[in-house]
């Protein structure tokens, strides 16, 4: 079978995994033998790349060079860092992430005699946060086409956390809660499992809610023991590298404390040393306010979830995902507000895991559909559709093109459904005396934020002026959950321009049709009903990458030294 990879890719840190020969995902350690691999990125020089441990520990010294937390910048318009004499895009950050993290990956499989040497690995399932729109989603499958892999697909980390779990292997129709809290975001999502599909009912959560902000308590917390202890005035935390010193302890210290009562930490400054003795019970309160914020998100979007449908009661088991879940304070106060059992296990590597077991799905499934194809001569169409109606028994098939079927299970083809995690919609005017004609402009959302994809959705709409000659439709995006919104929580995403013909009275109608598909890809369709003129756009995204930035990101990729 073909070699294929799962990555976590993270905001703090990012984890691969491959599914091994007995058939169960395994996380494959880096080079430095950690599980996971800090999302930094030093640029040491223009050919020189370092990610992971080594460029976390220069982030203080080397501001400049080292980039943190790109993820957080993902399909963003704009968003460059200009590094090493050359403007570097979050996409291309990314591919350097990727490229670090697959090709440990593979010299590891190789160091195993998993691969034969010379062999590698290109084809990859990334995860991504569910509340990823369009931009995000594409900048992330560009990031790993610039780092040279073939991504097979973009799954949501909810949804990869659920594979892990086995969920997706139960006969039962599961709702299931996910509070994923890593090191820079926070996502709450609920998800309905079924023996055939994993469905996500609603998305939640904050990002910029992460674990980075209960390390960041501790360092206030340490700087103002040391004034107490040492008596000193000095602003400890504006020298860089007491800063970088006081950052790493109290991220160590903040693991220790999910195992143990208490840490130490000490911080050396100017010759003066004060040492401070951080208990659990200090730090819960130091940080309560972060958690319940957590669970206010939680709230708000189980109060979503209501409005489609599925109330609290509805909730089978909660899943705990993401480093940060590690604290006890976290499932503490989940088992106090919840009465659902909560689960956890290999919280930061689940996303991974699951990514693995979808990608290692994926390539069996296509390869059985094309083995099929080639023996059978029908096509994958067809097939694809023998399988999903029940007509043809997949075992079956397996054996007749000698493939394994061990792999095989209920949910093989599974379908996962996603919802859309923003609002699409136009400007229009809506009259708010109608008398006189006065108008405001309005953002009309045609498909609302959490609609099951893929969604559709036809809407009437008329022609402001007489002898009108086009009509530009604005598409925005928002994260809005109102169907008539303020046209400033909007982001403009790309416009079409209707040609009208002559003539028009004032109000003629129009008909506009918004299409979102599985992965987000947003149609539009505008027709002049009178005379049917019609106008198409395609918004894939208007914030991805150019041509030019994406190939010149690949060479200098391909002539530095990843570390
Ligand atoms: P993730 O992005 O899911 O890998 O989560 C990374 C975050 O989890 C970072 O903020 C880590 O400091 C935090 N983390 C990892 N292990 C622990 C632990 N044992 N206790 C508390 N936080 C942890």
């Amino acid at each position: 079978m073909n070699k294929v990879l799962g990555i976590d890719l993270g905001t703090t840190y990012s984890c691969v995994a491959c599914i091994d020969s007995s058939g169960k995902p395994v996380v494959i350690k880096n080079s430095e033998g950690e599980l996971t691999t800090p999302s930094v990125v030093f640029f040491e020089s223009p050919t020189n790349v370092v990610v992971g441990t080594p460029a976390k520990e220069s982030a203080t010294l080397y501001p400049d060079e080292v980039i943190s937390f790109v993820k957080n910048r993902m399909g963003q318009a704009g968003a460059v860092w200009n590094v090493q004499g050359a403007e570097r895009t979050p996409e291309e950050v990314s591919s350097y992430i990727l490229k670090k993290v697959v090709s440990d990956a593979v010299k590891a499989l190789q160091g195993e005699n998993k691969l034969a040497p010379g062999e590698t690995i290109t084809d990859v399932v990334i995860t991504c946060p569910a509340y990823f729109g369009i931009a995000e989603r594409e900048a992330t499958r560009k990031a790993g086409e610039i780092a040279g892999l073939n991504v097979l697909n973009i799954i949501n980390e909810p949804t990869a956390a659920a594979l892990a779990y086995g969920l997706g292997d139960v006969n039962e129709e599961r709702v299931v809660l996910v509070y994923d809290l890593g090191g820079g975001t926070f996502d709450v999502a609920m998800i309905h499992i079924t023996p055939s599909s994993i469905k996500v009912i609603c998305t939640g959560g904050d990002h910029s809610l992460g674990g980075k902000l209960w390390d960041d308590r501790i360092i206030e917390h340490v700087a103002q023991e040391f004034a107490r202890q040492t008596g000193s005035t000095e602003d400890i935390l504006s020298d860089p590298e007491t800063f970088q010193e006081l950052a790493l302890s109290a991220e160590r210290a903040k693991k220790m404390l999910s195992a143990r009562d208490r840490a130490p930490i000490a911080v050396n400054y100017k010759g003066e040393r004060a040492r401070v003795e951080l208990t659990r019970e200090v730090f819960d309160s130091l940080t309560e306010d972060l958690l319940e914020r957590t669970m206010l998100l939680t709230r708000q979007m189980l109060e979503e979830a209501a409005a489609k449908g599925y109330s609290i009661e509805r909730i089978d088991e909660i899943l705990l995902v993401g480093g940060s879940t590690r604290m006890p304070q976290i499932t503490r106060r989940i088992q106090k507000e919840f009465s659902a059992p909560v689960k956890m296990f290999d919280p930061d590597e689940a996303v991974a895991k699951g990514a693995a077991i979808y990608a290692n799905r994926q390539s069996y499934f296509a390869q059985l559909i094309e083995k099929t194809a080639q023996e059978t001569g029908k096509s994958p169409k067809e097939l694809r559709e023998e399988i999903r109606s029940g007509k043809a028994d997949i075992q079956e098939m397996a054996r007749q093109a000698n493939l394994p079927t061990d792999v095989l299970g209920a949910s093989v083809d599974m379908h996962i459904v996603n919802v859309t995690s923003r609002s699409f919609g136009t400007i229009a005017f809506k009259s708010v005396t109608p008398q006189d004609g006065e108008q405001e402009e309005v953002l009309f959302n045609m498909i609302l934020k959490n609609t099951e994809l893929p969604a559709r959705r036809v809407q009437e709409f008329y022609t402001v002026a007489p002898n009108q000659k086009t009509v530009t439709i604005r598409v925005l995006e928002s994260l809005s959950s109102e169907e008539m919104a303020d046209p400033c929580e909007g982001t403009e995403i790309g416009e079409a321009v209707l040609e009208l013909p002559e003539g028009l009275p004032a109000g003629s109608p129009l008909q506009i049709e918004f299409l979102l598909n599985e992965n987000g890809l947003l149609e539009l369709t505008a027709t002049e009903t009178t005379h049917h003129q019609e106008v198409r756009a395609r918004f894939e995204t208007a914030d991805a990458i150019s041509e030019a930035d994406f190939s010149a990101a690949k060479q200098r990729l391909a002539d530095a030294m990843v570390l």
